[in-house]
């Protein structure tokens, strides 16, 4: 609950039509893609102009009132469930792109601008961007930072952090704060940039981000390689980055993965195989054929059946078009769909992929696995109805059991959807108590009154 006249200072801030208190509006920023309860706000408020994102992160704090800002809400993690309720701040209208910088390869861009609409943005200046989490038509740079995104081309081109030159804030009295630099290299002070990526809006508010652009590769080639099982498949991945080539996308998908996307997609996939890499290199011309040729013999040699090289680029969408329909075509098949992306060291995926076939006996779970092989990250997804709590009990030890078996083989909690509510418990067990609490130190130097985002990441 928040009182009358503390309403009325929030109304005073943004204005009423951007202050909303209805039932309809907290259940619709109760929740975020995570499988998790919702906890209704208090309060949701949408600022348009920067300073009066300082005025609500002070306001919030002079009244103890938790703060969580809410890009799309498509984190998997349970990043913008206000748990402890209060405020929700909606950074949508936070969306201008202020710079695009083709001689010195930058652009400046607020919190809430897509993903996906600030990469056509820069592309069409003839640079590139290339973060793209498969949610980037409607993810915002925000919830990327904040979450250090992946994607599909992380394997070559890197993730969030690597593109984050700068990072402008409100510390959480409302103070505006600037850290980073347009310049390639910067070195002053603390790596205050690279402790924001990742914190999932526990230590500050961002407003505003200085991100590296890279020019576009000049040529791409996609092919789809078939396997007779999941281990041939993973040990083609470990001997193709043997090899030394790196392509910009290695992905995999299991049997029962390859059977939902056809079911729903019908590009083609042959249902029989046991499983499939999708790969794609580019770069000068001259360099992506050697790499192809590279690659398919690599393939072959390594217990490929089939592989299929894209013609032209609609053979080349058709490749993408299955891979992103992976997570949608899986979550028709049941009411509830928990993906996990428990990611490993890429040599130990034929390990991981043996523990999850054990999991889904052990707990009977319907596991379909896809994801990017090439980082090792995985996302094993469970299938089920969480009404049926026998089954979702089933689920959530399958979750712990896939978490334990990640750790066992030197693996992390996430590759790329970040801990939240969802992980915070095993925070500890990846890292260890004491790193915990210098985190925790960390949090209560900047946040004493735990107003930004409470319990996230940390636990309570
Ligand atoms: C279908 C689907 C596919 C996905 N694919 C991928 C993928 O390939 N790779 C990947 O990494 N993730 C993926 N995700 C997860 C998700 O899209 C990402 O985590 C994304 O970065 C979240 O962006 P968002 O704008 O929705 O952020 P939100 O969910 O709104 O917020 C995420 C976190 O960021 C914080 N935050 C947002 N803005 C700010 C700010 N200005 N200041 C401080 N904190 C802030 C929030 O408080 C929250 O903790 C996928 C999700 C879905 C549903």
């Amino acid at each position: 609950m928040v009182s009358q006249s503390l309403k009325q200072a929030f109304v005073g801030i943004v204005g009423a039509e951007n202050v909303m208190d209805a039932e309809a509006d907290k259940h619709s920023y109760s929740y975020d893609a995570a499988v998790l309860d919702p906890v209704l706000p208090a309060l949701v408020v949408r600022p348009s102009e920067m300073d009066q994102v300082g005025r609500i992160v002070k306001l919030c704090n002079d009244n103890g009132l938790p703060l969580t800002v809410r890009g799309a809400g498509s984190n998997l993690s349970g990043g913008t469930i206000p748990s402890k309720g209060g405020i929700v701040l909606l950074s949508n209208a936070l969306n201008k792109i202020l710079e695009v910088n083709e001689e010195d390869m930058y652009a400046v861009v607020q919190t809430g601008a897509i993903t996906a609409k600030f990469a056509a943005a820069v592309a069409a200046k003839g640079l590139f961007y290339p973060p793209d989490p498969g949610s980037q038509a409607v993810s915002t740079l925000g919830g990327n930072v904040a979450e250090n995104a992946g994607g599909l081309r992380g394997l070559k081109y890197g993730v969030t952090k690597d593109y984050v030159m700068g990072v402008n804030f409100f510390d959480v009295e409302g103070n505006y704060c600037k850290s980073g630099s347009k310049t390639v290299k910067c070195v002053t002070g603390l790596n205050i940039p690279q402790l924001m990526v990742g914190s999932e809006g526990t230590l500050a508010v961002m407003s505003e981000f200085i991100l590296k652009l890279v020019p576009p590769p000049q040529a791409a080639k996609s092919m789809m390689a078939i396997f007779p099982d999941i281990m041939t498949a993973s040990r083609t991945v470990s001997a193709i980055i043997a090899a030394k080539v790196v392509p910009c996308t290695l992905e995999f998908m299991d049997n029962f993965t390859i059977g939902a996307v056809e079911g729903f997609a019908k590009v083609g996939l042959p249902t029989d195989a046991g499983s499939l890499l999708l790969i794609e290199v580019d770069g000068h011309p001259a360099q992506v054929a050697e790499e192809a040729e590279k690659v398919e013999a690599i393939c072959k040699a390594n217990g490929c059946t089939r592989i299929q090289v894209a013609k032209d680029a609609v053979e080349r969408n058709k490749v993408w078009e299955a891979r992103r329909a992976a997570l949608s075509s899986l979550a028709r098949l049941r009411p509830t769909t928990v993906l996990e992306d428990a990611t490993v060291p890429r040599s130990k995926i034929p390990a991981m992929m043996q523990a999850l076939d054990k999991i889904a006996k052990e707990y009977k779970l319907t596991i379909g696995t896809f994801g990017h092989a090439g980082d090792g990250n995985l996302h094993p997804t469970i299938l089920c109805d969480r009404r049926d709590k026998e089954e979702f009990h089933r689920v959530e030890k399958g979750v712990d059991a896939i978490f334990e078996a990640a750790l066992g083989l030197d693996g992390t909690l996430s590759g790329e959807h970040g801990i939240g509510l969802a992980k915070s418990r095993w925070m500890e067990k990846e890292t260890n108590r004491a790193s915990v609490l210098f985190s925790k130190r960390i949090k209560a130097a900047v946040d004493p009154k735990n107003v930004l985002n409470p319990g996230k990441i940390l636990g309570e």
